[in-house]
């Protein structure tokens, strides 16, 4: 790991150097102030007084003597679990709330039917009931919760054409941050489901011991997320990672975003059902399809367009590591394998030739929108 000292106003240098401890803590589950000092380059007085202020608070607690490695053995710390209480929510296909403690343990969890023809305000009020309901039966109380997460199918994006039915339809034009904090007490944090996915990677999963990666999203929707020393990059607009509109094909399928030849349309889950269900009529939905047809050159060809897209990605950023997931390299090896020699063949350097296509370590829903909250409140340079 590389680490920073933070320069800057006083109180703002301590909250950065608590944050840049916290994450450590979190990264590692148990550490000793010893090894902080040296990850960090902080001195280790300033550590300790760092680690005092943070067990004084309740965010930290010690947790005794640890194993040696010749000297003595040294004092451990780890984070307090009921510290906090986090709320995630990942509205997709089906809707997912998810109570945590702080350090990510599912404490309980609601998930929705699949409602398809749901429209965005009666999705946004079930949401808001189940969470009043949550709270209710683990009598909790708004200051005891850090945050609620919402990982959403994406808002303002462009949306031209009229199509027969999409997760996203409705969202384009809702202030979901806006709609919530109107009714609620508790910290909002909004982003699209690609990314909070990116950051439950970079939080729980890959990113404890990758500090540069993308994870690309591959399921009803397609995107990812850019992880650069640690951090998720985020744009100028903040809207980076739309890589799922990418354009992979000139005049290619029509998009509808407007465009033609958007990666999404040849890769994500509607698509390859949409292939599929050309020789098998029958089916219905994304699982069904890799369950009738689980060697279907349809896989293989989704495969072989998405990793034309994931060497762009690695041409451009050259990454350490690519992290595939979503519904469709969770369900098909024959789509993954595809994917990843797709990704050797095309890659422009030698030295990037070898980039690892591996699949993501957290796919649980909600966790990402969990990964949202923690990433904004224990925000730090590394
Ligand atoms: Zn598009």
């Amino acid at each position: 790991m590389t680490s920073k000292i933070v320069t800057g106003k006083p109180s703002f240098l301590k909250q950065m150097n608590r944050n840049i401890i916290i994450k450590l803590v979190f990264q590692h589950e148990k550490i000793s102030r010893a090894q902080i000092a040296k990850l960090t380059n902080l001195k280790l007085p300033s550590v300790m007084r760092l680690v005092d202020g943070l067990i004084e608070d309740g965010i930290i607690v010690d947790i005794g003597k640890g194993d040696s490695s010749g000297g003595r053995r040294p004092n451990l710390i780890t984070l307090k679990q009921d510290a906090m209480y986090i709320i995630g929510v990942e509205i997709a296909i089906k809707t997912t709330i998810i109570l945590t403690d702080l350090v990510g343990h599912v404490i309980d969890k609601w998930q929705s039917e699949e409602l398809l023809e749901s429209t965005p305000e009666f999705i946004l009020s079930q949401v808001h009931d189940k969470i009043n309901g949550l709270l209710n039966s683990h009598h909790l109380k708004p200051d005891q919760v850090a945050g609620i997460g919402i990982g959403t199918p994406g808002t303002n994006f462009k949306y031209v054409k009229e199509i027969e039915y999409s997760i996203l339809k409705g969202w384009e034009s809702i202030d979901i941050k806006g709609w919530f904090e109107e009714r609620s007490k508790i910290n909002i944090f909004v982003d699209n489901v690609a990314r909070t996915r990116t950051l439950a990677e970079l939080w729980f999963g890959h990113g404890k011991t990758i500090t540069d990666f993308i994870y690309v999203f591959v399921d009803q929707g397609v995107g990812c997320g850019i992880v650069h020393n640690n951090k998720i990059f985020e744009g100028h607009h903040k809207v980076a990672g739309e890589f799922g509109h990418t354009i992979i094909s000139l005049d290619g399928k029509p998009c509808y975003c407007g465009s033609q030849g958007c990666l999404e349309m040849y890769v994500s889950a509607g698509a390859v059902t949409h292939d599929i269900k050309e020789d098998y009529p029958e089916v219905v939905s994304f699982s069904e399809a890799i369950q009738c047809a689980p060697q279907s050159e349809v896989l293989v060809e989704s495969g072989r367009i998405l990793g034309i897209g994931i060497s762009n990605l690695i041409n451009i950023h050259n990454p350490k590591t690519i992290i595939l997931g979503g519904i469709v390299p969770m369900s098909s090896d024959v789509f993954t394998k595809s994917v990843i020699q797709s990704v050797e063949a095309n890659i422009f350097s030698r030295y990037a030739e070898k980039t690892p296509v591996i699949l993501g370590s957290v796919e649980q829903e909600g966790i990402g929108s969990i990964a949202l909250v923690i990433n904004h409140i224990f925000e730090s340079e590394i």
